[in-house]
């Protein structure tokens, strides 16, 4: 450890990026040191990722138990949801992966502080009115969500609170088209609360595959879910019913709870960055280098807070490779191509690699292969789900550079061909494989007539 600073790393903020840079350097045998204000595990632990998939397994129930008639069940009896007890369960386990997160710091040998950390200077932290000295700072403090401002955005909730309201209501509002925005529409309309998606735009999660939002959209309409797009608000106001909300077309609509999921931005406010040499970005993010440098030499910076990928797996990533960069032999590195990813709507929607539209510029030659069928579950279950896929090949390699799927277990089943794409797989390589029947997945391996 250097004898001229208290520690030889210290981390701001312990959420996924934070923590494993933290445990990964003190497994170097470096001196480290995190601070967290708030909750251990960040954004995706606490008001993220792992409730939203608790509370999208809840949401889930009624169509399995109707399902279940069609394979001889008779129904138990009428179904009610327990919202406090859902609710309080899941914050009971979020308790617990706190309490392992916790250990995960102990264990390591990091220290770490309960306060908010303010940068003072290039080597200097403060924490709850103490002075700590470091030879590297690591901002790894996420995101927050973002809302507008506009008459009436008090009356709104953000993702943080919908994990913990006092009660479900009776009518939704949804606004945005993002990732937490179809998310939460499938959550509320699963859980039994009437559901409306408002959305500024033409087509829902419109950074994927133009087909496959298409058909995300046509199941959420499918299932219930009252969808507006090219709808803006213009205000909000108080009723005693509880709120009216007034569109820019003139019309209105009252609702118990207006979400607004409209993206997050970078939490750098009052960190005291202007202490140091970085010049934020118009939206508050921290540019860094290849390296996660950021303009001060000794200040380094990952995760959602440089706003290059907002995903877990991505923060956590980004930490190994800055602890090799930092401790190790520097041989670790982040390729930002064909990162996986799936959205929780329902339906489900996963995808890796380039959209159509994408592959098209890329590659101009391409070839589609698609599927679309119904699940298996189906044939008995009744519903009216189906399950769409898609391969996107460059004809001038033979390789499927982009694959995407809508439709029950999507998210499992894409992890593993992002494998395949990653390892540069043909569109040979798929025929080639034998498939696992009966399986949805196995459809993958045997497209072979061309769609386009
Ligand atoms: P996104 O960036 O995905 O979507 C934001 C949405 O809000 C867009 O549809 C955008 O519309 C709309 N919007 C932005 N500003 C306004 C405004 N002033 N008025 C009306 N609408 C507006 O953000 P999310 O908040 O959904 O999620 C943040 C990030 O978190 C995601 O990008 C993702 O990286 C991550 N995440 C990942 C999940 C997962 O892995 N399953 C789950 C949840 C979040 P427009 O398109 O017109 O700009």
């Amino acid at each position: 450890m250097s004898t001229e600073f208290d520690y030889d790393l210290f981390v701001i903020g312990a959420g996924s990026g934070g923590v494993r840079s933290a445990r990964m350097a003190a497994s170097k045998g470096k001196h480290v040191a995190i601070a967290e204000d708030r909750y251990l595990g960040g954004t995706c632990v606490n008001v993220g990722c792992v409730p939203k998939k608790l509370f999208v397994y809840a949401s889930q129930f009624p169509e399995m138990v109707h399902a279940s008639k069609g394979f001889g069940w008779s129904p138990l009896g009428e179904a009610t949801l327990d919202w406090p007890k859902l609710r309080d369960r899941k914050t009971d386990e979020i308790h617990r992966l706190n309490g392992i997160y916790q250990r995960l710091i102990d264990n390591s040998g990091a220290v770490l502080y309960d306060g908010r950390a303010t940068v003072l200077g290039p080597n200097q932290v403060s924490v709850n009115g103490q002075i700590h000295t470091a030879e590297t700072i690591l901002v790894a403090t996420g995101g927050w969500p973002f809302i507008p401002d506009f008459p009436g955005s008090e009356h709104v909730v953000s993702s943080n609170e919908m994990f913990f309201l006092d009660q479900l209501p009776k009518t939704a509002i949804v606004v945005g088209g993002g990732y937490i925005a179809v998310e939460f529409a499938g959550i509320l309309n699963g859980l039994g609360v009437q559901t409306h998606l408002v959305y500024r735009g033409t087509r829902l999660l419109k950074s994927f595959d133009a087909e496959m939002s298409n058909k995300v959209t046509q199941g959420m309409i499918q299932k219930g879910v009252n969808i507006h797009l090219d709808t803006e608000v213009a205000n909000i106001q108080k009723s005693a019913e509880g709120l009216e909300i007034n569109f820019s077309d003139h019309t209105a609509m009252s609702a118990d709870l207006v979400l607004y999921a409209t993206g997050r931005v970078a939490a750098t406010k009052n960190l005291g960055l202007e202490n140091t040499k970085i010049v934020l970005r118009s939206d508050g993010s921290i540019p860094v280098d290849n390296n996660f440098c950021t303009q001060e030499p000794s200040i380094y910076a990952l995760g959602d807070v440089i706003d290059r990928v907002q995903l877990t797996p991505v923060a956590i990533q980004e930490a190994m490779v800055l602890v090799d960069h930092l401790y190790g032999d520097k041989h670790a590195f982040i390729d930002y191509d064909n990162i996986p990813t799936a959205v929780f709507c329902q339906p489900e929607l996963a995808t890796v690699g380039l959209s159509e539209e994408d592959a098209l510029k890329t590659y101009g030659d391409i070839s589609v292969y698609t599927s679309d069928f119904k699940p298996m579950l189906q044939t008995l279950g009744g519903g009216d789900d189906r399950i769409s896929m898609k391969l996107i090949v460059a004809k001038v390699s033979d390789k499927v550079v982009g694959c995407h799927m809508v439709g029950d277990h999507a998210a499992e089943i894409i992890q593993g061909i992002g494998i395949a794409i990653k390892a540069g797989a043909t569109k040979a390589d798929f025929d080639a494989t034998i498939g696992i029947h009966p399986s949805a997945a196995e459809e993958f391996v045997t497209m072979r007539e061309q769609t386009r």
